[in-house]
């Protein structure tokens, strides 16, 4: 798999400071944010702050201390978040997955009973 990673994405944008966020946190390699439309009383995204397109985009190329940091952003954001009764993490991925912005992230969602995994 090729990934070509587009530099004028939203994402992007935001972590090279051209578009406001909402922080929620942010490490060495990575930046969580409030969703401009939440889907649920908590909606965060965390993005890691390298060009990687998707989950297997990251997975496979970025580096160990990339990959733990992600991690580490994750858990302060479901501690900061107070998820204790539950939430949802959604790796959107390409055109099957309806991936809107070409940017990994991982969707933090919570706040409210969600529903079953898929619709269709
Ligand atoms: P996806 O469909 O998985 O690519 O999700 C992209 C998400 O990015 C959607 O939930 C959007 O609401 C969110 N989004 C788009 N632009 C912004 C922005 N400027 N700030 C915060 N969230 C955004």
């Amino acid at each position: 798999m090729e990934f070509n990673y587009d530099p004028q994405n939203i994402f992007a944008k935001i972590l090279r400071g051209e578009i406001p966020n909402n922080t929620v946190y942010e490490n060495d390699h990575a930046l969580a944010f409030h969703d401009i439309a939440p889907q649920a009383p908590t909606h965060i995204l965390v993005i890691p702050k390298g060009p990687y397109m998707s989950l297997d985009h990251f997975a496979r190329d970025a580096s160990a201390d990339e990959q733990v940091c992600f991690m580490q952003a994750v858990a302060k954001v479901c501690e900061i978040a107070g998820v204790d009764d539950g939430f949802r993490a959604i790796a959107n991925s390409r055109e099957h997955g309806i991936q809107e912005v070409p940017h990994f992230h991982l969707h933090i969602v919570a706040g409210r009973v969600l529903g079953r995994m898929l619709e269709q």
